[in-house]
């Protein structure tokens, strides 16, 4: 029997050599039809024998094209009808093709074959790519995803690649940015006068890289700082020029057998290091490599990457493994194009390799932390941005500015949610800057004009200041809240949970530092069901940079008059001098700001067990203490929940005398660290239970740059689940802030959804 079935298909169908594919199929089966791109995805027609089409789509859906997503399928039967032999039609011209817009993809294995072919006439070409592999976010500068509108218009085809591009049956095959020798980009190699280094860029580049040379070399998103990783001097030299004491690196290796012989890989490693995306991967270090401990010198771990452009694999083919940071000064955004490269050419680095392949936007690498619950992300751009979430909840365009840390924006059109690649910290002005002109592009590259705003409560943050000068409807949402929702949105959730956000701060609606949080809550609203007793903060930002301040304020706090012997004798760091001045402080009648915050609490603890120095990148001193802890373990130590007016506040002063008496005894350091991590995971448990009776919820989604601590989050979820509670965790999306604005949108668009609904989140009273 003969069947015609027209397929419409959503999903990352287009610029992945998705209509190719389906006409390779179509044609191996025989059957008649054609295949198109739309405004929502791609159009399938074929008709056949209905075997021959069941066998068509479950092929399809079988062995789809490598980079391909098919997120829905709805097919309809319709009337046979005569048709001509199976084609690729255009696209359907109605509407702007939006889901088009694809992340870069790293070098896949035909492309890295054709390179290191010696008779392929791509050999050691640095900017092969194919349908399956290659730029597409960086160099997009209009939709639809056509040639003429990236940065390779001006890379005329060659007849090759033209005869390439034109053939349905070659994997290059309408890829866009495809380039041989002959016609696409080139390299070069320059010094910081200007002047070009004659020879093969890439070898006279590794040659200077072994010498000591510290190179912006320009990849896909932007430049990275490159230097040798096994040599400690020119790392030394890195750090200081960078303006970066401690905070670790990223080692690229040349391939994944290199890489395990200094770190530990699992399986969801390896699997994670060779995804398409080719995001950085934190894994744990072999004691036994020689890499110096300077490349990550406060933790056991490394974060690892492999090649993911031909340029990147031919020049660790010749020197490996190397040093590859972002192309930056401290916290400004990453360099991605050659106007901006005295930013940090001459001031760190000593030479430059550069290619005339512009880049549109830069989108820094991507890193993923291996947990014993497998991959989880902590920076999301490079070959993750701009695909889409799907929310739960669907209404108009809504724009969440996101918050000021490791900033992302979202933007939504109905159900999806595109979450910018990470932009940084605004309060540096060149972020803030590129945060504006990213927003501004992606509204035109999406076609969406956003109805409503959200944005972070606090009043001050640049990013809430900016919502306010656009006119729009404001929807404001508690930072905790929106860690919770942005959870909740992950993974589908509906219905209330009970929400853990533990992080550094942020603002409460009543006007104090919030940061160790229960909430009850939904996307609409929360309730604060319960938090970490809360401590002064001596200083506010003097105390979050010098974490023995907050050590100094929880002892100043709970040992009454005991508070001075026993910071001499824990904090060092502190001179008499400067204890004398905290403690005034501390008793001024003008009260200082308090928090509640988890952030503050792992701070102060880490400056008792030996964290002595001014923080150089946010999180140091809960890095330190969880490095402490390594495989260790213990039973909790005591701790209180009190119940003042209905909210729960969980204490950990007894905790307190118990641990510094064990530091007294001079206990394993390693064994209180761990014992510490123990007993919050088990208070967090104890309280979600409490929480959970009371409002017949056991569902609990956390949140909170707090659990980028993988041995707190394992001992979290197994408290959890050892008291009856699921535990649902951020694991594509960043716990930390870089989460935030898909939190604030899911947030916004429930409020709409119910009008009845206060602008302001309900904040007090406990039900
Ligand atoms: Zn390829
Ligand atoms: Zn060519
Ligand atoms: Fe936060």
């Amino acid at each position: 029997m003969v069947q015609r079935i027209k397929a419409y298909v959503r999903g990352r169908v287009q610029g992945v050599g998705f209509r190719p594919t389906v006409y390779r199929y179509a044609r191996s089966f025989g059957l008649s039809g054609n295949v198109y791109n739309t405004a929502a995805g791609v159009v399938i027609e074929v008709q056949g024998e209905t075997e021959k089409v069941n066998q068509f789509f479950n092929r399809l859906l079988d062995v789809p094209p490598p980079q391909a997503r098919i997120e829905h399928i709805h097919r309809e039967i319709l009337p046979t009808t005569p048709l001509a032999p199976f084609s690729i039609s255009p696209s359907d011209p109605a509407g702007v093709i939006v889901p088009g817009f694809p992340p870069d993809l790293g070098s896949c294995e035909d492309c890295l074959r054709d390179i290191t072919s010696p008779t392929n006439r791509r050999y050691r070409y640095p900017f092969a790519n194919c349908t399956n592999c290659g730029p597409r976010f960086t160099i997009i500068q209009a939709l639809p995803y056509d040639r003429q509108f990236t940065t390779m218009s001006g890379f005329a085809q060659c007849s090759r690649c033209g005869a390439e591009f034109a053939d349905p049956h070659d994997r290059r095959f309408e890829a866009q940015p495809n380039a041989c020798p002959d016609c696409g980009p080139r390299l070069a190699l320059r010094d910081i006068a200007g002047r070009f280094i004659p020879g093969d860029p890439i070898r006279e580049c590794a040659r200077l890289l072994a010498k000591g040379a510290i190179v912006a070399v320009k990849g896909l998103g932007g430049f990275h700082l490159v230097c040798d990783a096994a040599n400690t001097e020119v790392i030394a030299l890195l750090r200081a020029r960078k303006n970066r004491p401690a905070k670790p690196l990223a080692v690229m290796f040349s391939r994944l057998a290199q890489a395990e012989t200094h770190c530990q890989l699992s399986p969801a490693a390896r699997k994670a290091l060779a995804a398409p995306s080719q995001p950085i991967v934190i894994c744990r270090r072999r004691p036994s490599s020689s890499l110096p401990a300077l490349l990550a010198p406060d933790t056991h771990d490394l974060g690892i990457m492999l090649p993911y452009t031909p340029l990147h694999y031919l020049l660790l083919s010749e020197i490996n493994p190397l040093v590859m940071t972002s192309g930056n000064r401290s916290e400004e955004p990453i360099v991605h194009d050659e106007r901006a490269l005295n930013r940090i050419l001459g001031p760190i680095a000593d030479f430059a390799l550069v290619h005339d392949r512009p880049i549109v936007r830069a989108c820094d690498d991507s890193v993923l932390k291996i947990t014993g619950r497998g991959a989880v992300m902590l920076r999301r751009a490079r070959g993750y941005v701009p695909d889409p979430c799907v929310l739960p909840i669907a209404g108009p365009s809504v724009l969440a500015c996101g918050g000021d840390l490791k900033n992302t924006f979202c933007l939504t059109r109905s159900r999806h949610a595109w979450l910018s690649q990470h932009l940084g910290d605004l309060s540096e002005y060149t972020a803030f800057m590129n945060y504006q002109n990213q927003l501004l592009d992606w509204q035109r590259l999406l076609g969406i004009e956003p109805q409503v705003v959200a944005h972070d409560l606090h009043p001050d943050y640049h990013s809430t200041r900016f919502a306010r000068t656009l006119g729009h409807v404001h929807v404001p949402v508690q930072h905790h809240h929106a860690h919770i929702a942005a959870c909740m949105a992950e993974h589908g959730l509906n219905g209330t949970v009970i929400g853990v956000a533990f992080d550094g701060s942020g603002y409460g609606p009543d006007h104090t530092v919030w940061g160790g949080e229960f909430l009850i809550a939904t996307y609409r609203d929360f309730i604060r069901a319960g938090h970490l007793k809360a401590y002064p903060l001596p200083g506010s930002e003097q105390a979050i940079l010098h974490p023995a301040r907050m050590g100094l304020s929880y002892l100043f706090a709970e040992f009454g008059k005991d508070w001075e012997s026993r910071a001499a004798a824990l904090l060092p760091s502190l001179p008499p001098a400067e204890r004398g001045r905290l403690a005034q402080m501390l008793q001024s009648p003008h009260p200082l700001p308090q928090t509640s915050s988890a952030g503050r609490l792992f701070d102060a603890v880490s400056a008792w067990l030996g964290f002595d120095e001014r923080i150089s990148y946010e999180g140091q001193a809960a890095v330190h203490l969880q490095t402490l802890a390594g495989r260790e373990d213990g039973p909790p130590y005591p701790f209180l929940i009190e119940r003042p007016e209905g909210r729960l506040i969980l204490s950990f002063a007894p905790m307190f005398a118990e641990l510094l008496a064990d530091l007294r005894r001079r206990s394993s350091r390693p064994r209180i660290a761990a014992r510490f991590h123990r007993t919050v995971a088990v208070a967090i448990a104890r309280v979600c239970s409490q929480i959970g009776s009371a409002h017949h919820v056991d569902r609990v989604a956390l949140g909170g740059g707090v659990f980028q601590n993988d041995l707190l989050l394992a001992m979290v979820c197994e408290e959890l689940n050892r008291v009856g509670l699921q535990v649902y965790f951020p694991v594509a999306i960043p716990p930390n802030d870089g989460g935030l604005a898909l939190g604030q949108a899911a947030v916004a668009l429930a409020a709409l959804a119910d009008p009845a609904r206060k602008q302001q989140p309900e904040s007090e009273q406990c039900a």
